[in-house]
């Protein structure tokens, strides 16, 4: 088969400048790696900050962004027969990918956690000549890179939400579980209904809850959080101080507080007054939190109320196959779909993290065809 000799791609050139549109050479593929035509790239908040230089991390620039991408595989080696389900696949069909995990490093071997790494090579965030983010035509897919077929009667809108967001918050569910999790008639606080937050509050939904409330600051994505499951929405610019605002949700929970806090917001101040939201022997879920900086807190508040704080960061290859699964088992149900809420051209990439950073797009997407 010919292989494409370069590929479209908006470039993060240098960070806080724009992105530019470059033919970028196709590398050379090594044993056992993939070419994949990107079908759809989901632009993700991480991204909006990346482009900023705002994370925790740094990697060299030019990067080309995109870690949620649905690629139909354009080249497929001989030596790749299956998805790592055992799931045949072949040339045409659509894939989603982890970040790449060496398995031999203490955190693989030993803690079987690969999101943890020490080698890990990650999708959306290396160097541009390697091709391997989804702000692109084509994108290379690693040999020893674990990855999933999207299932025929899933549309890449519906899968694309596991590659990051779903991915993030079934990985955060399975740690919440190992520390009690969600029963029956539980009250469930979701604090910031971006993508995240709606997986949080959709697996909440399907996990017994009896109340779901979801906190935000803009008005339709708490309307469209009620799609996903939220019993109660509360917007948190209405109030006068934290106070009176923890007042009135803790009332929604029967005046005892929040059995469950899931905080997918990112603000600081909403990670520290969660804490009062918390009942005795509530748990309190962390998934949105990115920034390095800080904020005092009591810690006599987590004591005091018997709490478990649990933090947890992205996913591997084991929650993608859950997300998907379980956006299969609940696409009639919930309008997994309806997340991207906006399409743009690869060479609008610019506008659709402008977007995404006024909050005018829920979660933007690129096309490429
Ligand atoms: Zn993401
Ligand atoms: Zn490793």
């Amino acid at each position: 088969m010919d292989l494409p000799k370069t590929s479209k791609a908006m470039v993060l050139t240098e960070f806080k400048k724009p992105l530019e549109l470059l033919d970028i050479p196709v590398p050379e593929l090594g044993p056992g790696d993939m070419l994949v035509k990107v079908d759809l790239a989901s632009v993700c908040g991480t991204d909006v900050h990346l482009a900023r230089d705002e994370l925790s991390m740094h990697p060299p620039t030019p990067i080309i962004m995109g870690h949620e991408t649905v690629g139909e595989i354009f080249y497929l080696p001989d030596s790749v027969k299956t998805d790592v389900t055992g799931v045949p696949v072949k040339v045409g069909d659509r894939i989603m990918w982890s970040h790449l995990f060496d398995g031999e490093c203490y955190s693989c071997k030993v803690l079987h956690e690969p999101v943890m790494c020490e080698h890990s090579r990650g999708y959306g965030f290396s160097p541009a000549k390697e091709l391997r983010g989804g702000y692109a035509e084509y994108e290379v897919v690693l040999s020893g890179t674990d990855f999933i077929r999207v299932p025929d009667e899933i549309t890449s809108e519906e899968a694309v939400g596991a590659c990051c967001a779903g991915r993030t918050v079934v990985n955060a569910f399975d740690r919440l579980f190992a520390c009690g999790g969600i029963h029956q008639g539980d009250s469930v606080v979701v604090t910031g209904v971006g993508p995240v937050g709606l997986f949080a509050i959709v697996m909440a939904a399907q996990s017994g809850a009896a109340k779901i409330i979801a906190t935000d600051i803009s008005p339709t994505r708490l309307e469209f959080s009620k799609k996903w499951g939220a019993t109660d929405v509360v917007n948190s610019a209405d109030f006068k101080d934290s106070a009176e605002r923890v007042k009135y949700i803790r009332d929604l929970c029967g005046g005892r507080g929040a059995d469950v806090v899931i905080e997918c917001s990112g603000s600081l101040a909403v990670f520290a007054e969660n804490l009062d939201l918390l009942a005795y022997y509530g748990k309190y879920l962390i998934v949105g939190q990115t920034s390095e900086s800080d904020i005092p807190v009591v810690p006599n508040k987590i004591q005091r109320k018997g709490a478990v704080v649990i933090g947890s960061h992205s996913g591997d290859i084991r929650h993608y196959i859950k997300c998907l699964k379980f956006i299969q088992a609940n696409k009639g149900k919930y309008p997994f779909g309806e997340i991207i809420s906006k399409k743009y051209k690869l060479a609008d990439a610019n506008q659709a993290l402008e977007d995404m950073r006024a909050g005018t797009a829920l979660k933007a997407a690129l096309v490429n065809k």
